[in-house]
């Protein structure tokens, strides 16, 4: 992760457009735009927070006791959008 000049929660959406993939995901999950963790829908186990660089995000949720992975997205609203994150943010100023 890219050493911050401020607080993550801090930064303003247009901001946030500029830093790294890592620090995106971050951002969102302090500003409660995807969770900060996720129960497995198959087995309720917690899944883990991965870096996956086939899928959209970058990152993604695994199972710990299965092979199961999930998108960041799932069951958030982000889940309707097919496009990179950081096109996204600057719709995030309004909230
Ligand atoms: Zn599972």
């Amino acid at each position: 992760m890219t050493l911050l000049s401020k607080p993550l929660e801090s930064f303003k959406a247009i901001e946030v457009i500029e830093l790294d993939q890592s620090s995106i995901v971050e951002w969102f999950k302090v500003k409660g735009l995807i969770s900060k963790s996720k129960a497995c829908p198959k087995c309720q186990m917690a899944m883990k927070f991965i870096e996956m660089q086939d899928s959209l995000d970058g990152f993604a949720w695994r199972c710990t006791t299965e092979s199961k992975r999930c998108s960041l997205r799932d069951g958030t609203y982000l889940e309707k959008f097919r496009i990179d994150a950081p096109v996204t943010i600057p719709a995030f100023d309004k909230i």
